[in-house]
């Protein structure tokens, strides 16, 4: 019979998970659950679409349905090596789309990623990757996030020689020190990782580039170079107050506490900002022990980052459980200091009011002020590329847009020869799964570039725009008599 309702996520009681800083708000699909929400699928492929990286959704969604997770995992390593992890976090765009939307709800895509994958604690079991001999090309990959491991990976497999340089002491970039343990335990990051370097990608944790080895040094040894340097330098607001000792970004926040140590919110806490990072803050600051604790943002819930989609509303379904609200349509000016701590933050209400291109505006309406008593506060007010690893010379050399984004061309190369660059660096969506497609891109780009595309395994390429094309492993499960 057709079964059309979505199978039901079970979740973890909001009271059980504020008491935990790794405890996952989902819990996983059972085998039964998984292959019954699998077999809701028809298989158009749409969603396919609406993919940064372009992974034959229909495909594995296949495979799940008849009992294969093996297969699911190596659908969606042709194109992404981070199953577990974009089946926990990824923004999940393909879920907007899926043609049953509205008949019993879209087809729970990442989860069933998530399922698939966590059925195996070590991918070499299932991957079988036949490696290339080395083909005498090297390339430096800076920044072990998303976009850089992705291209480490798919380059290390058809041959190349690849050394990842990471200034922090663990891989991983914002998945590790970003986005909290409850969202991305630290195991999964680590079996993803860990089967990455087995095949044959050189990590050099504590080693800034621009700091510890230098850029002109880099780009003479290697014969290409990916930059996928993220974005760290916080934007701070600058808000009378400021200097105080009891604010922090949000990111140096999340960093700390996924390095380990501890920090002192108090009971009171505010959090600027909108987005992912200001959600994660809050949560965590819940973890920590604050008992109120406000997301103040500028704009209506309506213009909140991410929205609309369903990330974005489970995003704020799982915020608003927790015991976090939310004050929208506010302009904090002032933090209001003792010596020097901040005990309370003053503020204004805003009205949306449209410009003459019919964007709406937030304008202060300052005839009445508000004050809240606070204990910390933090800022989620946004981060950029800090730029000056790259020293004076290829600085002035490398093209930027006017909001700080390296320029790149079809195939990822920047405005300098040999020299690459993907992810939040780089793309404006900065998000897991564009960083992953920037990493697909540039590979075939540096692959071309270093002009070794007739040695390498075509199987092992990352397929972009799918659409266009085929999925080889897929098809050979549809029609394993047609193809060999
Ligand atoms: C709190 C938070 C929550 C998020 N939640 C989500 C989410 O739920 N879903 C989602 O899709 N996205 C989320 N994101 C965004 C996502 O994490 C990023 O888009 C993604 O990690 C970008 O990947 P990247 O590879 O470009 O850079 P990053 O992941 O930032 O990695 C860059 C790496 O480069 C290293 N580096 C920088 N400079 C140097 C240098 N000079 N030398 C050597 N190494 C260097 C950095 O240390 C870092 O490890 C979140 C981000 C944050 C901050
Ligand atoms: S859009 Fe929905 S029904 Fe169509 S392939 Fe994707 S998951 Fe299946």
């Amino acid at each position: 019979m057709l079964r059309f309702e979505r199978v039901k996520i079970r979740e973890e009681e909001p009271d059980n998970r504020t008491k935990s800083f790794t405890l996952e708000p989902l819990i996983e699909y059972s085998n039964d659950e998984a292959t019954t929400e699998a077999s809701r699928c028809i298989g158009c492929n749409i969603c396919t679409q609406a993919c940064p990286a372009s992974l034959d959704i229909g495909g594995y969604i296949n495979s799940t349905a008849i009992g294969d997770p093996a297969q699911t995992v190596r659908i969606v390593f042709e194109n992404l090596p981070f199953p577990a992890i974009i089946g926990r976090v990824c923004t999940h765009n393909c879920e907007d789309i899926c043609v049953m939307y509205d008949t019993g709800g879209p087809l729970a895509i990442r989860h069933l990623k998530r399922y698939a994958a966590d059925k195996f604690d070590d991918y070499s079991k299932i991957m079988n990757v036949k490696r290339r001999g080395f083909l005498n090309r090297k390339v430096a990959v800076i920044g072990s996030g998303p976009a850089g491991m992705s291209t480490a990976y798919y380059l290390a497999i058809q041959g190349v020689k690849v050394t990842v340089f990471e200034a922090l002491p663990v891989t991983g970039g914002f998945m590790r020190v970003g986005i909290p343990r409850y969202r991305l335990p630290d195991d999964v990051i680590d079996k993803e990782i860990r089967f990455i370097q087995s095949q044959g990608v050189e990590v050099k944790l504590n080693t800034r580039v621009g700091k510890d080895v230098f850029f002109p040094d880099i780009m003479n040894d290697f014969d290409a170079v990916f930059i996928g340097v993220g974005n760290h330098r916080p934007r701070m607001t600058g808000t009378t107050g400021s200097d105080a000792e009891n604010i922090m970004h949000a990111t140096e926040f999340l960093g700390k506490i996924a390095l380990g140590e501890h920090v002192d919110v108090g009971k009171n806490v505010i959090v600027i900002g909108g987005g992912f990072t200001a959600n994660d803050a809050a949560r965590i600051s819940m973890r920590l022990g604050a008992n109120s604790i406000k997301i103040m943002y500028r704009r209506r819930e309506t213009d909140r980052p991410g929205y609309p989609s369903t990330n974005a509303d489970e995003e704020m379904e799982e915020t608003l459980s927790e015991g976090i609200d939310y004050m929208w349509e506010v302009t904090p000016f002032e933090y209001v200091k003792e010596g020097n701590r901040i005990v309370a933050i003053k503020y204004w209400k805003n009205e949306m009011i449209s410009d003459s291109t019919g964007r709406s505006k937030p304008v202060p309406i300052k005839e009445k002020t508000f004050t809240m008593d606070i204990d910390f506060v933090i800022e989620a007010t946004g981060q950029e590329t800090d730029f000056s690893f790259l020293g004076e010379d290829y600085a002035k050399r490398l093209k930027l847009t006017p909001q700080g984004h390296i320029i790149v061309d079809q195939s990822g190369m920047t405005s300098i020869p040999k020299l690459f660059s993907g992810g939040d660096s780089t793309n404006i969506t900065r998000d897991l799964i564009s960083a992953v497609r920037d990493g697909d891109t540039a590979v075939i780009g540096i692959l071309n570039y270093l002009n070794i595309m007739d040695k390498v395994n075509e199987e092992y390429l990352p397929l972009l725009d799918r659409w266009k094309k085929f999925s080889p492993i897929s098809a050979k499960m549809s029609y394993p008599d047609k193809i060999k």
